[in-house]
């Protein structure tokens, strides 16, 4: 009986080895704002990310207006791991099932893989739009989580347009959720994540299309300071005493559009 337990474990520790002969070491690839960590992937396809990470990082602080701020500076290179699939991804980098791509606030890495849903055109401009927004306000500034989602979704060029209807329809439905209420927990139902998104890259569209980019850089410059949001934004928007004032007059530019 030992023995055919012995001959059992044995069979399943060998059945369970990989049988690739794929590299387990992570390969780089620097570049000016970036560093991209791989294994497997197919430098061609590295060198495209590289290129696009490249050229969104110019495309967002010049939106952003960061490059006319001369006391920023951008110091440490941001670190792009690349699994090799999803199965690695979500198992090394300890992600739930249906993540696409991550960094965590206040890092500068992203993880993802080459095979991940909207990679070029969503998760790398979204999260670079994190990044970029974070090096530059900094954390002393309590801002809320729907303007930190908001200037991430203004970079997926593709989406800007398609929140604005989505706000509409739920403030005839009734569904809408005012600024100061707006937030993400467990509880939230699909349809309340889906809003809440929306909402975000809405009003961060609205801020910048109506009012311009030298007022949403003053508005991040006073972020940066350290003031609070009610306190930037009344000091950069003159217009909007605070988050509710915002709020109302979106709202309203919503319901005339
Ligand atoms: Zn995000």
């Amino acid at each position: 009986m030992k023995r055919i337990t012995y001959l059992l474990l044995i069979i399943l520790f060998f059945g369970v080895m990989p049988i690739s002969s794929a590299s387990n070491e992570w390969n780089d690839l620097k570049s000016r704002h970036f560093i991209i960590y791989y294994k497997n992937a197919p430098r061609e396809f590295i060198k495209t990310v590289e290129q696009s990470a490249e050229d969104y990082y110019f495309d967002i602080v010049d939106e952003l207006g960061f490059t006319r701020d001369q006391i920023w500076t951008w110091d440490e290179r941001v670190k792009i791991y690349i699994y090799d699939n999803q199965q690695d991804y979500l198992t090394l980098a300890r992600q739930a099932s249906w993540s696409a791509g991550s960094t965590m606030l206040g890092s500068k890495v992203i993880r993802t893989f080459p095979s991940a849903h909207g990679f070029f055109d969503s998760l790398l401009p979204h999260e670079l739009g994190h990044i970029i927004f974070r090096d530059y306000v900094g954390f002393e500034s309590n801002i809320p989580l729907w303007f930190d989602e908001g200037v991430a979704m203004y970079q997926e060029k593709a989406k800007r347009w398609g929140a604005n209807q989505e706000v509409k329809s739920a403030i005839q439905d009734k569904s809408f959720c005012s600024l100061s209420d707006l937030r993400l927990t467990r509880k939230s139902s699909q349809s309340d994540v889906n809003l809440f998104y929306a909402e975000s890259a809405s009003v961060v569209y609205y801020l910048i299309s109506e009012f311009g980019s030298f007022k949403f850089l003053n508005f991040c410059r006073n972020l940066k300071k350290g003031l609070s949001f009610n306190r930037a934004l009344k000091k950069s928007y003159y217009r909007f005493e605070n988050v509710n004032d915002l709020n109302k007059t979106w709202v309203g530019y919503l319901k005339n559009e």
